[in-house]
């Protein structure tokens, strides 16, 4: 690294042998969705420092409101395609885009936080000798010609598509972080997240779940995108967020795949949230866009075999929990409740 500093200076609580050190934990994109989630957990324990460092695009401090001014929480704007200097034992390094409306709106900028973000990140490992764990994405296996999905599948993707800034960003960031681990000894873990949903997803962020849950409260018809038989496999935040810890404190680089198995077509998707808000909603069937995977669904026996983890929550269960959520912030009280 071309940086040139002093060594930190040891703080008289890490370093005290009369006092078990506290882990400082880095999150990165820690003012998101499933950022916030991870940063709630990690508080959880009182022996974790946590520092988010975060550039807002699609995140907000709002989600992060009960740990500003925590002794132990650290919240600071920055852009990890820029340079980061901070003394941590751990990194969960999430900061990236992750809705297609949002990776799609700045794609060379998406890129360039996959690439350039992860690098950083990976030159902050090495330098203070940290774990360093990368949240990849379902989306490295394309329109996925095996199906379910094992971590041994190279996957299908279009390079120069739409989806190409996020889904090849990600690819390389694999790349980065297992050049980093054979080169240089980084301690590494990749997270290959399947869709993922829950409280505090942004209101228009674009993806499906999100779209539903929004879409039945106001009263208007649900964008089924054609055909609609294509399927994805819904994670409840909780469960991803306990995954990810899992993985963390593991002993396996991965690749692992953390997602909840149950598969479902969009159709049926619609159907679950119509029965569960509002039976007299319509569905609008409307176009797609370009490269949208036909099926998706993560074999995850390595989670189960190797961190001993599955997820606990079924669609069922998680999305009346969304529904609750987001009833609070469009300010839509239940039907009889006033
Ligand atoms: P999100 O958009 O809610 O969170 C991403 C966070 O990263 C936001 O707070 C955003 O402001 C921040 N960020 C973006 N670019 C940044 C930059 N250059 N510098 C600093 N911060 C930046 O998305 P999420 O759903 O919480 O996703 C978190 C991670 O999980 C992402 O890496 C995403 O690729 C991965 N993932 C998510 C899903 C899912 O279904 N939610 C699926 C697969 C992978
Ligand atoms: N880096 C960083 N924080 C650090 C150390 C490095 O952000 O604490 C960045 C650094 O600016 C560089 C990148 O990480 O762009 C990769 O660092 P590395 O040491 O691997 O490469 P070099 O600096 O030698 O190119
Ligand atoms: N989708 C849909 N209606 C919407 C938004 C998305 O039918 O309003 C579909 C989309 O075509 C895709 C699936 O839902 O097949 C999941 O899309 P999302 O953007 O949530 O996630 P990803 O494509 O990244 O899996």
């Amino acid at each position: 690294c071309k940086i040139t500093r002093p060594p930190p200076t040891p703080s008289p609580l890490r370093f005290s042998k009369f006092f078990q050190a506290n882990l400082r934990i880095l999150v990165t994109g820690g003012a998101g969705f499933i950022g916030s989630h991870l940063v709630d957990k990690l508080m959880e324990n009182e022996k974790n420092e946590v520092i988010v460092a975060d550039n807002y695009f699609t995140g907000s401090k709002d989600n992060l409101k009960k740990w500003i001014g925590h002794p132990r929480f650290e919240l600071i704007r920055h852009d990890v395609t820029e340079p980061l200097l901070v003394e941590v034992d751990q990194i969960y390094h999430l900061a990236c885009p992750a809705s297609p409306i949002f990776y799609k709106y700045n794609p060379v900028k998406t890129i360039k936080t996959n690439v350039m973000g992860t690098m950083n990140m990976l030159g902050l490992a090495k330098r203070v000798g940290a774990r360093i764990l990368l949240t990849s994405t379902s989306e490295v296996y394309g329109d996925p010609l095996e199906h379910p999905q094992t971590e041994e599948y190279w996957g299908n993707v279009n390079p120069i598509g739409v989806r190409s800034c996020y889904d090849e960003g990600k690819r390389v960031a694999e790349t980065l972080m297992f050049d980093y681990h054979r080169q240089h000894g980084i301690e590494i873990r990749i997270a290959r997240i399947f869709n993922t949903y829950g409280p505090r997803m942004n209101i228009d962020d674009g993806r499906v779940v999100s779209n539903f849950i929004a879409q039945a409260l106001r009263g208007e018809p649900l964008t089924v995108q054609k055909p609609g038989t294509q399927t994805r496999s819904f994670c409840y935040v909780s469960d991803m967020v306990n995954g990810l810890i899992k993985l963390m404190e593991g002993p396996s680089t991965g690749p692992i795949n953390i997602g909840n198995p149950g598969e479902f077509t969009m159709l049926e998707l619609a159907e679950n949230v119509k029965e569960l808000i509002n039976p007299e909603i319509e569905l609008k069937m409307v176009e797609n866009t370009p490269d949208d995977p036909r099926q998706r669904k993560p074999n995850i026996t390595k989670a189960k075999e190797i961190l001993g983890w599955e997820p606990k929550v079924t669609l069922r269960e998680g999305l009346p929990l969304m529904e609750e959520d987001f009833r609070q912030r469009l300010a839509i009280p239940k039907k009889g409740a006033i």
